[in-house]
Parts: C-alpha cells; sequence; structure tokens
C-alpha cells in the first residue's frame, strides 16, 4: 500500500467545544457536524488524525493524565460512532518552551507523517485558528479554515486566499469536492 491521504484535524474548537483549556470528561461536547463531517471524510477515503496543541499541561492547568483520560474518552466517542482517529499527536509544551511541536511548528505533522505514510500533497488540515493554517502552509498540504471556536474571531487575520467553512461537515463537504 502506497502513500495515503489524510485530514489532519485540529481538536478543540474545531471538534469539540472549547471553553478554555478544555480537561474534564464533564466539558466533552463534540461540535455539531464535528462527528459527521469526520465519518464523510472517511467515507470518502481519508485517513484521519488528530493534532492537538495541548499547553495547558506547561503550563500546570491539567495533567498528562488528564489529558490521556480526556482523549481516550473522545476516541472511544467517535469508534462507538464508527469513526477512527488512527493516531492523535499533542504538543504538551507552554508557549514559551520553544518546542517544535506546537503548532504551527511543524514537529507533529512530520511525526504524523513518518508513522502513518502520509500522502501530504493530497492531505489536508482542518482547524480553527490561523496557526493551523500556517501549519499546512509550511508543510504542503491544503487547508481549511472553520468558523468554530476562535475561528470567526480571528478571521480577520486570513489572507484572502484562505479557505473558509461554517464548521467540519462544511469543510469535509468542500474537501471531497476538491479532490475529485
Ligand atoms: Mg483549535
Ligand atoms: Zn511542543
Amino acid at each position: 500500500m502506497g502513500r495515503r491521504p489524510f485530514v489532519l484535524v485540529d481538536r478543540d474548537g474545531t471538534l469539540l467545544e472549547d471553553a478554555g483549556y478544555v480537561h474534564r470528561i464533564a466539558d466533552y461536547r463534540p461540535l455539531p457536524g464535528a462527528i459527521e463531517g469526520l465519518r464523510w471524510l472517511q467515507e470518502a477515503g481519508f485517513g484521519l488524525a488528530v493534532l492537538t496543541n495541548q499547553s495547558g499541561i506547561g503550563r500546570g492547568i491539567f495533567s498528562e493524565e488528564d489529558y490521556q483520560a480526556f482523549q481516550a474518552h473522545f476516541i472511544q466517542d467517535l469508534a462507538a460512532q464508527e469513526v477512527q482517529i488512527e493516531a492523535t499527536y499533542f504538543c504538551p509544551h507552554s508557549p514559551e518552551a520553544g518546542c517544535n511541536c506546537r503548532k504551527p511548528a511543524t514537529g507533529l505533522l512530520e511525526r504524523a507523517q513518518r508513522e502513518l505514510d502520509i500522502d501530504l500533497a493530497r492531505s489536508w488540515v482542518i482547524g480553527d485558528k490561523p496557526e493551523d493554517l500556517e501549519l499546512a502552509r509550511r508543510a504542503g498540504c491544503r487547508a481549511i479554515y472553520v468558523l468554530t471556536g476562535e475561528g470567526a474571531r480571528r478571521r480577520h487575520e486570513l489572507d484572502s486566499k484562505a479557505i473558509t467553512a461554517a464548521d467540519v461537515l462544511a469543510a469535509a463537504r468542500l474537501i471531497t469536492q476538491h479532490s475529485r
């Protein structure tokens, strides 16, 4: 099997409601259209992976164990709805740490590319922050900016060529149109 196209999806504000540093299972809320959009992409032949900045760990707001428990709950809930996330990559560092994995740095995406054998030229990033688009630009994949989470508030930071969608389901439809 050769390299496969993936959709590399941000988590907080893109797939999940984000009141800030979401980490408690009681606060787990998928955004409208998120799970349906992922299923649509999966059925169109894309692999799915999550890339997420989790500076709450580096800032001491929650522990890595809290993150892992929440993430496991998320992955299981998706699996129960027949959506398979093949892998999740997270950056635990604070912005001040100067790591090479906090988006828009490409460390997480490069690891995903190696481990999942991703065809970047046929792959997409979906996210609610300009940093998600910058990540895609640096890595050589395409991107869709969603207006959930921080998306609407920071839309003015985008350049005019950015592709935007209301939510992950709308993004999924655009991706399958562009990939035909
Ligand atoms: Mg986000
Ligand atoms: Zn990092």
